[in-house]
């Protein structure tokens, strides 16, 4: 007998299973099909949680608990033993996290009535999707919605195909099992500077290579220049405008030649990440009279409300145009199900939180200065460092700077960026405040406690009029 349902969610990594939640939350009859294995068990949370955001997140933050150590805190009047570095263990409470938060959306979905068919989900023309179980038979189910949630997968090119655990792609660069002497990153992007940073700290030299000539430039031109000037000062040797044409793998180590301004150059590494950007998954997901398109870029096609060319059909997060974002994939997923329940639901892209989990962090929303000068903003900055704020001080972190874009004209906030402590956090204080419509006015005109981080955002807030209170300015008003 064919299976039905109201909602079949194809994909249950973020996007798909906050979708599959908040249409069960809403009253609708879910299965959510999703088709990873992880270690050798069946896994619901997607790249993100299984080998994406969260594993990559816990090296961090474990690598950087290592270097920090191994600085010392003699300036706090603490001495430490000898620091040593238990690798296998650093990855096994990596591997407990993913474990945990995995484990935990199986319970999610089981506690709202959702149904988890594990294996793997194909659209095909009515709303019909065939399901291939990762054992038995091919069952046909019949879904009154359909969601394809089926996410992302690293780019390979042909110049540095992957080679057993010497070449390898972001998955790969969470499970090195020993610190490489040299390591090479091929790419410069948000992925590549995480993990480099991530081997950095735990005694790599590391050298990334990047095809363009500027750095960051999607980031505001000050953040990006304070990011590489702080991130080559922690030890990444970051070459811009150098194309990798070719690697050679050889005893365990790899040759990768490249090109820049000055010609053709090699490096040679123990091991080398390619991280040049992630493709959406979309090979045997649609049957070919399933209906839906894609666009010229291979994304699915959708409207602004993640509708797709079939009606009842939608498509959320990496496999649709945007940034590849995991909270972007949540809120479309929550979008979509608020949609095919009849409700009113809709999702501001001008303000997606782009971080970069560095240290420190880098984080922004909304409007760089460059962007809203070429869109024809009369523009008004303002930007404060975390250096004189007296919490950075006192906990010994204090470098960066918060940076406010505004309209002269109006007042009103455009853009927010950081780069110093807890960006990552600081950060929703701009999304929040440009939500809202703010004005500068509004900020200035808050009180913000003492001592915090935060205070910094005021006085950015009060520099774009010259009225900082802990810097000497030549503008006045
Ligand atoms: P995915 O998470 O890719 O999930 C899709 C799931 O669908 C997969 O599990 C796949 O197995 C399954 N699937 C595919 N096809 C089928 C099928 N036919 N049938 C059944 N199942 C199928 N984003 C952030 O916001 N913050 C971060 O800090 C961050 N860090 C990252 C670090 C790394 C190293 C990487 C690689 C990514 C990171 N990302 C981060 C990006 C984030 O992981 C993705 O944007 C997010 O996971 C996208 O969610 P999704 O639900 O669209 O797809
Ligand atoms: P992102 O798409 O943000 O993950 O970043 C990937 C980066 O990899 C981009 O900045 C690309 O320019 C870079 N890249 C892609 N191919 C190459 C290559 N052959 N050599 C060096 N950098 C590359």
């Amino acid at each position: 007998m064919t299976q039905q349902a109201d909602l079949v969610v194809i994909g249950g990594g973020p996007g798909g299973y906050e979708a599959a939640i908040r249409a069960a939350q809403l009253g609708l009859s879910v299965i959510c099909i999703e088709r990873r294995v992880h270690k050798g068990k069946p896994s619901l949370g997607g790249t993100c949680l299984n080998v994406g955001c969260i594993p990559s997140k816990a090296l961090l933050d474990s690598s950087h608990k290592y270097h920090d150590l191994k600085a010392g805190y003699d300036n706090h009047g603490i001495s430490t033993g000898e620091v040593k570095l238990d690798l296998a263990a650093m990855l096994a409470r990596k591997d407990k996290v993913v474990d945990q938060l995995t484990g935990g959306i199986a319970q999610l979905l089981k506690g709202n009535g959702i149904t988890w068919l594990q294996g793997s989900g194909k659209l095909l023309a009515g709303k019909q999707v065939e399901f291939t179980p990762l054992e038995g038979e091919v069952q046909i189910l019949q879904a009154k919605h359909v969601i394809l949630a089926s996410g992302s997968e690293p780019v390979q090119i042909p110049v540095a195909k992957l080679v057993d655990d010497v070449v390898v792609d972001s998955t790969g660069a969470l499970e090195f099992q020993i610190v490489p002497k040299r390591l090479g990153v091929i790419g410069a992007g948000v992925i590549g500077l995480e993990l480099g940073s991530v081997w950095a700290r735990l005694g790599s030299e590391v050298i990334v290579l990047e095809a363009v000539d500027q750095f960051l430039p999607i980031a505001d031109r000050a953040i990006a220049k304070e990011t590489q000037k702080i991130l080559t000062k922690q030890g990444l040797d970051i070459r811009l405008g150098a194309r990798v044409t070719g690697t050679q793998v050889a005893n365990g180590q790899v040759t990768v030649s490249y090109t820049d301004a000055n010609g053709e150059h090699s490096e040679v590494f123990d091991k080398l990440i390619v991280a040049v950007g992630r493709r959406p998954v979309t090979a045997g997901l649609l049957s070919s009279d399933s209906g839906v398109s894609l666009d010229e870029r291979g994304f699915v096609a959708v409207d602004d409300q993640c509708r797709a060319s079939v009606p009842g059909v939608f498509a959320i997060g990496d496999l649709v145009r945007g940034q590849m974002l995991a909270h972007k994939a949540m809120e479309e997923g929550v979008m979509a199900a608020e949609i095919m329940a009849g409700h009113h639901a809709q999702f501001n892209y001008d303000l997606i939180i782009s971080v970069i989990y560095t240290h420190p962090e880098v984080a922004w929303v909304g409007m760089t200065e460059e962007r809203a000068k070429a869109e024809g903003f009369d523009v008004k900055t303002g930007q404060f460092a975390f250096a004189v704020n007296g919490r950075a001080l006192a906990s010994d972190d204090n470098q960066g700077f918060v940076k406010f874009v505004a309209d002269a004209k109006t007042d009103r906030l455009l853009g927010m960026h950081v780069i110093g402590p807890a960006a990552g956090d600081i950060i929703h204080q701009g999304l929040i405040a440009l939500e809202f419509g703010a004005s500068v006015e509004d900020l200035q005109l808050m009180c913000f406690a003492h001592p915090t981080l935060s205070e910094v955002v005021h006085e950015a807030a009060l520099a774009v009029d010259g009225r900082a209170i802990h810097a000497i300015q030549r503008k006045r008003k």
